[in-house]
């Protein structure tokens, strides 16, 4: 296909959802010269995007996983002179805290898989890590700073993208639920109909409401925010555990997992549980996922907090987002499931789709994502 088409229908492209997602996709189409309209039932930077943590992280569960984080990682540093103040972007750096000596080796081999690939980091020792973060438990073994890793404030991330995509012609229309997708038609709850050739859904978790049969789960998170105790966090902390916990497919589990916001405050993390789709605080977990942080950081537990909330991922089976084409309709896109990376990942996953939709090569492989994935594994199993 090739677009700007002459099609009749009203827009090249419909997205469906304003979080982070569906604000990069807008700003990537109307990058590439699309007609986009977008569609969303709440304000712009709403839904997961409102809930996330805004850590901009490399990330190594699958090289797939990596490649994505990377590439994605390295749009927001080229973005980075056009972000306004109030996206906050701190490039602060991540320590991945190895507590005992089982886990320095994994900080060997993250270290070594990181170097292959040209991302810096340096193994701390026990004194060093302790002289980059003295707010640590004493006795930690040492850690993996990754310093090109940095956090940023994702609802006006989300705001500043789709504020590029209207300003390119973009018509957001806010409010509107949608009701179904499919054929080249947006219908909306109150029965009206946008066309476009193609449609995206990035509904996060809430995905699968307009796309049926698909495979995304809610995946609930909690998150904390203290009070201004300027530095006592400098670097975004997370414990070597983490993986594990994200790892976990069934079951309830935390991890240590914290941010300095550049106001000061500390910004507490993180939980992950399946199954529980109600939004309101779950104490129990609560409690848990603050005594982890707790054992990492002790003066955590004299801090006051502000405010604690709770947030879905969009989880996938594989751990791998959704990008590309649906079968079966070939107006139907997706670009969801992307758990607890999104928000570093929304720029990459709008590159790989507007890539895809315009015929564009993509500067890193797309079918680790795409959706008809599933289906090929099955076929060569
Ligand atoms: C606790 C927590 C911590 C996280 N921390 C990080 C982090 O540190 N780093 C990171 O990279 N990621 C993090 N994430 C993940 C990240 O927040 C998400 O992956 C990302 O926000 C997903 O963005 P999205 O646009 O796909 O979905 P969402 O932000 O969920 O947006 C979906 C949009 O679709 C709209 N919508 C849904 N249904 C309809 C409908 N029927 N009609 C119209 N509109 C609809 C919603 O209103 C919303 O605007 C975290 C998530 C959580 C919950």
């Amino acid at each position: 296909m090739s677009y700007p088409s002459t099609n009749k229908a009203a827009y090249d492209v419909a997205v469906v959802g304003t979080g982070i997602v569906g604000a990069a996709c807008a700003d990537e189409f109307t990058r590439r010269g699309l007609r986009v309209a977008v569609i969303g039932e709440d304000i712009v930077g709403s839904g997961a995007t409102a809930a996330g943590m805004g850590h901009i992280v490399v990330m190594d569960d699958s090289q797939a996983q990596f490649a994505l984080t990377r590439y994605s990682q390295q749009l927001w540093q080229e973005l980075l002179p056009e972000l306004p103040g109030p996206v906050e972007y701190e490039q602060c750096g991540t320590i991945w805290v190895a507590a005992d000596e089982e886990e320095m080796i994994e900080v060997q081999r993250k270290h070594a898989y990181y170097g292959e690939r040209e991302v810096p980091t340096q193994v701390l020792d026990a004194k060093e890590l302790q002289s980059l973060e003295p707010n640590l438990r004493p006795g930690m073994a040492g850690g993996l700073l990754v310093p090109e890793d940095g956090v940023l404030y994702p609802p006006c991330a989300a705001l500043f993208l789709m504020e590029r995509a209207q300003a390119r012609g973009a018509k957001l229309n806010l409010g509107i639920k949608v009701a179904q997708i499919g054929q080249g038609t947006v219908r909306l709850a109150d029965g009206a109909e946008i066309s476009a050739e193609i449609i995206v859904n990035t509904a996060g978790a809430s995905s699968p409401d307009l796309t049926p049969g698909l495979d995304v789960k809610k995946r609930k998170g909690h998150l904390v925010i203290t009070d201004r105790y300027p530095g006592f966090v400098r670097h975004q902390l997370v414990e070597l555990g983490y993986l594990q916990s994200a790892h976990s497919m069934s079951g309830d589990s935390v991890a240590f997992n914290v941010q300095p916001r550049r106001t000061g405050q500390i910004l507490i993390g993180s939980s992950r549980q399946y199954g529980a789709e109600h939004k309101e605080v779950d104490n129990a977990i609560l409690v848990r996922m603050l005594q982890r942080a707790q054992e990492y950081m002790p003066g955590l537990s004299q801090m006051s907090t502000v405010r604690t909330w709770t947030g879905f991922r969009a989880a996938t089976p594989d751990k791998l987002p959704l990008i590309g084409p649906c079968t079966g309709d070939k107006s139907a896109f997706l670009a969801t499931g992307h758990e607890g990376l999104g928000i570093t990942t929304s720029l990459g996953t709008a590159r790989i789709l507007a890539d895809q939709i315009t015929g564009t090569k993509p500067e890193i492989p797309v079918e680790p994502y795409l959706p008809s994935r599933r289906a090929n594994e099955h076929m060569h199993a």
